[in-house]
């Protein structure tokens, strides 16, 4: 049996950039240490700061008046911000520099007074965070090319765009091609926001459509850019799975199977992706590992101050 690990998979600078947030803060400041939302979404990276005594909360009116906390790297809206300041809470801003990026476009076209489509899945904190720095009166979410005949924005006003940075860079295209064609005063990225970590492991699953008969992708189940994975993986014909861990993993899956690739969200500690292929190999031997150069290796970003 073979192991194609995918090119380009596991944690980006984003993610990176907030874990070691995390770790400077408990290593500085200890604990009580708050973080708003989980830190990513990787089960495993938020039990690991559970142990060391950080405790996650989705509601900031949770966290003690005058207490530390970390905002995570999907952002937040402004209204968290001005309750934390409300609350004289000291804050940590892991939000990744590319959604910081996308609030401050939001910002831009909100403060022109020009509605505003976001194109993200409604209720993930990243979107939650985004579409609170747009007027409620101007903003539209939509998720799918269905919703864009829905929008009740009349066709010759100038709107704005934004989008998620995870989502499917192929149905986001088709979702912005139906906008402009609706919409001949679009304005808005010159292509989407979807980020260079999203679409580097989509591309690297076509990579791995190609040679591959079945793809197994770790991941959180809450994980967005996980779960976009296994879904390119299926729309290219590949059976593909997403487990959160070796333990998830159902070794009759493999059976009978020559080539299995291997991916990973872009929250998920490599370890993971070890275990799994530790799994594999007790059962399926000899185990071939084709490994390839990743090009994302040189990609950081630098810590928030803390
Ligand atoms: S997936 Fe993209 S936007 Fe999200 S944290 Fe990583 S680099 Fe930032």
């Amino acid at each position: 049996m073979k192991i194609f690990l995918a090119r380009t998979q596991g944690f980006c600078a984003g993610v990176a950039r907030a874990i070691e947030t995390v770790e400077q803060a408990l290593a500085t400041c200890g604990t009580p240490l708050y973080i708003f939302h989980e830190i990513v979404h990787n089960t495993a990276v938020v039990e690991s700061f559970r142990s060391h005594g950080v405790t996650f909360v989705d509601d900031i009116n949770l966290v003690p008046d005058g207490s530390r906390v970390i905002f995570s790297a999907h952002g937040v809206p402004p209204a968290v911000v001005a309750r934390a300041a409300a609350k004289q809470l000291v804050t940590i801003d892991a939000t990744c520099p590319l959604v910081t990026r996308v609030h401050q476009e939001a910002v831009k076209f909100s403060n022109k007074g020009m509605d505003v489509v976001l194109i993200g899945h409604k209720g993930h904190e990243e979107v939650t965070g985004t579409a609170g720095h747009v007027d409620p009166a101007l903003l539209h979410i939509i998720q799918k090319k269905e919703d864009v005949e829905k929008l009740d924005i009349p066709a010759h006003k100038t709107i704005g765009f934004i989008t998620q940075t995870t989502l499917s860079v192929d149905d986001t295209r088709e979702i912005i091609l139906k906008l402009r064609a609706r919409f001949p005063r679009l304005t808005g990225p010159a292509k989407d926001n979807i980020c260079y970590a999203t679409q580097n492991r989509q591309d690297a699953i076509k990579e791995l459509a190609e040679q591959c008969d079945l793809i197994l992708i770790c991941g959180s189940a809450n994980s967005s850019n996980s779960n976009r994975l296994r879904e390119k993986g299926e729309q290219l014909g590949i059976e593909s799975h997403i487990i959160d861990n070796a333990r998830e993993l159902d070794l009759q899956l493999l059976e009978g199977r020559k080539n299995i690739g291997i991916s990973s969200g872009a929250s998920v500690p490599r370890h993971i992706v070890e275990d799994v292929i530790e799994k594999i190999r007790e059962r399926f031997y000899p185990l071939e590992i084709m490994t390839f150069d990743n090009p994302e290796k040189d990609i950081h970003f630098p810590l928030p101050i803390l």
